[in-house]
């Protein structure tokens, strides 16, 4: 960690990275993100089970992405604190050449960028740290054009991220905008529309500092449609129905307070 980054670190209030991390089991959380956690726990108990599931459906959509979509290029938006297999792990496990760009605005994530760096010797892997609701500083990011062959398709994942924006689907279309035909976009996000008690969760993330939108599931399929998106099966679902191993069980739906699913650009 720079000198210069660990002051940006802010420690008086929580930020959603620290908070998923602390409920994740991780160690790179303060007081603030711990007590925001125990508070959103309170407000919903699910969370953690939610938020381990939401692990693993990232980990199956990496893993679909490369190796039934045959995407090797992916542009990771919040990517989080490295938790391991971090998604550059997943897609260069199936095509070694994969390439990954990473994008966070929290300076925690960029202090443990090196996890996120170190991939196969074919491939490669880059850390832009930008705001996603600023667009246009990704899209002009030199690592990004650096890594990325823009003129082939890209995977755009946003995982467990759009809860924490509010105008979501001018952003999404900025974003794919300059991407290739054959390109994807890879989402979960939170709703209350599953388990109806987890709307406490945005209030009491608010609260603390981490302003968060639930959204609808027609909402959600409106995310794919205004971006022009062709919405692949099974569609928007409660996350843990998106693409399931064969045999495994499901959790119940109000198990789960997040919406996934893919889209391809025609
Ligand atoms: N995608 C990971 C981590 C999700 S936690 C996973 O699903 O496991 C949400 C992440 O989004 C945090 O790391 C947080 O710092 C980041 N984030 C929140 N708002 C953001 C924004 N406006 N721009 C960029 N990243 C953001």
């Amino acid at each position: 960690m720079t000198g210069n980054n660990a002051e940006r670190i802010d420690l008086s209030r929580a930020h959603s990275a620290r908070v998923y991390d602390f409920i994740l089991g991780g160690k790179d959380n303060y007081e603030a993100d711990r007590a925001a956690a125990a508070a959103a726990l309170e407000a919903w108990p699910g969370l953690r089970t939610s938020m381990h599931i939401n692990r693993a459906v990232m980990h199956r959509m990496a893993n679909w992405l490369a190796s039934e979509a045959k995407v090797d290029q992916f542009l990771d938006i919040g990517t989080g604190i490295p938790t391991a297999p971090n998604l550059h792990q997943v897609v260069q496990g199936v095509t070694p050449d994969a390439r990954v760009v990473y994008v966070d605005n929290d300076p925690i994530v960029l202090a443990h960028a090196r996890a996120l760096l170190t991939g196969t010797p074919e491939g490669r892997t880059a850390y832009v740290e930008a705001d996603m609701r600023e667009p246009d500083n990704i899209l002009s990011a030199p690592e990004l054009h650096e890594t990325l062959d823009l003129s082939r398709p890209v995977a755009l994942t946003v995982i467990a991220v759009l809860q924490f924006v509010e105008d979501a689907s001018w952003l999404i279309q900025r974003l794919l905008e300059p991407l290739a035909s054959g390109s994807y976009l890879a989402l979960t996000l939170a709703t209350a529309e599953l388990a109806p008690e987890s709307a406490a969760l945005a209030a009491t993330y608010t609260r603390r500092g981490i302003p968060m939108y639930l959204r609808t599931r027609s909402e959600v399929e409106e995310l794919f449609a205004g971006a022009g998106l062709e919405l692949l099966s099974p569609g928007v679902v409660p996350m843990h129905h998106w693409r399931p191993e064969p045999g495994e069980e499901l959790a119940e739906a109000a198990a789960v307070n997040m919406y996934a699913g893919v889209g391809r650009k025609p």
